[in-house]
């Protein structure tokens, strides 16, 4: 078995796999490429994955002679290993062109982001590990913009009041926005649509925001669901009344494969006070701040609204070797002992993650879409 292993380009500066990942399948009987350069910007040298027991070769070179490539983001038009294994991060509900042509190219592919959420699939999850890293890093930046201290003081030169932290979505991400803004001092609120949560907040330190009436949301596997008209009202006024009192709030709610919940509204930005942040992390799929530009900032009322939807690619030493674990764990699916390709499709991570196969599509949710746009 070989697997290759492509350099990232523009902004990422993650790698797929660190040279401390290599000897895991190098005991499997594989054979590992690295293109050149590929750990450059995640402090992983040429010379220490050949150390690590990997080979460095040029990208047409692992394109033509690997079984299974491994990249982050979704392949260009010529990192596309026809007839190959693909495994990568296609967020393949919204990236429908791609997806048809790595069926038309007879590409097997597997997407990580559609990894199924139980127990067992914890280990290949890489939606919760960079969401945790996202969750951290956006903290850091919110109190680095931020013109106040996070926490309270009290000195000679009088008192500092601590800031207020507003977090809306208590998922993985915003979980731990609220863990690292309780650290640095701040008071912190939170709101989310699952009532599931609430606990969860409390116990981390944050005051959880209730919204009555609330859509049963037990049988959507940890995920949240559309709300009524009128929920969606009630919801507006109370995160409205709690963003103009806060110093920085952060967005993370999304709902997968839709646009993320508009909860921001430009009324709200206006009644904000001045040198408030606001970091919005579902920048990617639409933001959940009116205002919000995808990977830009913007000042807008003396707001500073911050729509870096990649923080990950921010501290990609730790992020390498969250998602390098992720990406071993599934490999480790695939791979037996003696370096044989393995793929059993009746194993739910292995069925649940494959996009394309056999020059077809494999994904029911995939192919639904695709259907509906070309209807
Ligand atoms: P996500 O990124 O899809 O969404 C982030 C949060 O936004 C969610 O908590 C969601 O409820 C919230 N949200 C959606 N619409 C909203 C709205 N209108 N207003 C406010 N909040 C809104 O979620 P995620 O972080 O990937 O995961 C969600 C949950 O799934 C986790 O908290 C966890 O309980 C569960 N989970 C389970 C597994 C597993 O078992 N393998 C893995 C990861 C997550």
């Amino acid at each position: 078995m070989t697997v290759g292993v492509l350099r990232e380009g523009g902004e990422e500066n993650r790698v797929a796999l660190l040279p401390e990942h290599i000897p895991f399948l190098v005991k499997k009987n594989t054979t590992v490429l690295i293109e050149s350069d590929a750990g450059a910007s995640s402090c992983a040298s040429n010379v220490e994955y050949v150390d690590a027991g990997a080979a460095i070769q040029t990208r047409d070179y692992i394109l033509k002679n690997s079984d299974i490539v491994l990249k982050i983001n979704p392949p260009e038009e010529d990192q596309i290993p026809k007839g190959k294994i693909l495994i990568s991060i296609l967020n393949p509900l919204t990236n429908t062109q791609l997806v048809k042509k790595l069926a038309s190219s007879d590409v097997t592919s597997f997407s990580l982001d559609m990894t199924p959420r139980t127990t067992r699939a914890q280990a290949v999850d890489i939606l919760s590990s960079m969401a945790t890293i996202a969750g951290y890093k956006a903290v850091l930046v919110a109190a680095s913009k931020l013109p106040n201290f996070f926490p309270m003081f009290m000195s000679a030169s009088g008192t500092i009041r601590p800031s207020k932290v507003l977090i809306l979505g208590a998922g993985v991400a915003g979980l731990q926005s609220l863990a690292t803004s309780r650290k640095l001092g701040a008071v912190v609120e939170v709101f989310d649509v699952r009532r599931a949560v609430k606990e969860e907040v409390q116990s981390l330190g944050g005051k959880f925001i209730e919204v009555e009436g609330a859509k049963d949301d037990s049988a959507a596997g940890g995920y949240a669901v559309e709300q009524t008209e009128e929920y969606q009202k009630k919801q507006a006024e109370l995160i409205h009344q709690h963003a103009i009192k806060s110093n920085v709030v952060i967005c993370t709610a999304q709902i997968p494969g839709k646009k993320a919940p508009l909860l921001i509204t430009k009324a709200t930005v206006d009644a904000m006070m001045p040198g408030s942040v606001i970091i919005d992390m579902a920048a990617g799929s639409g933001g959940n701040c009116e205002l919000t530009r995808k990977d830009e900032t913007i000042i807008y009322n003396r707001v500073r609204i911050i729509g870096n939807s990649n923080y990950p690619s921010k501290m990609p030493v730790d992020a390498s070797k969250m998602l390098g674990k992720n990406y071993l764990n599934f490999m480790d699916l695939l791979i037996d002992q003696e370096g044989n390709l393995n793929l059993d499709f009746d194993d739910e991570i292995i069925a649940g993650t494959c996009i394309t196969k056999d020059g077809e599509i494999c994904n029911e949710r995939v192919k639904e879409i695709i259907s509906f746009e070309e209807s």
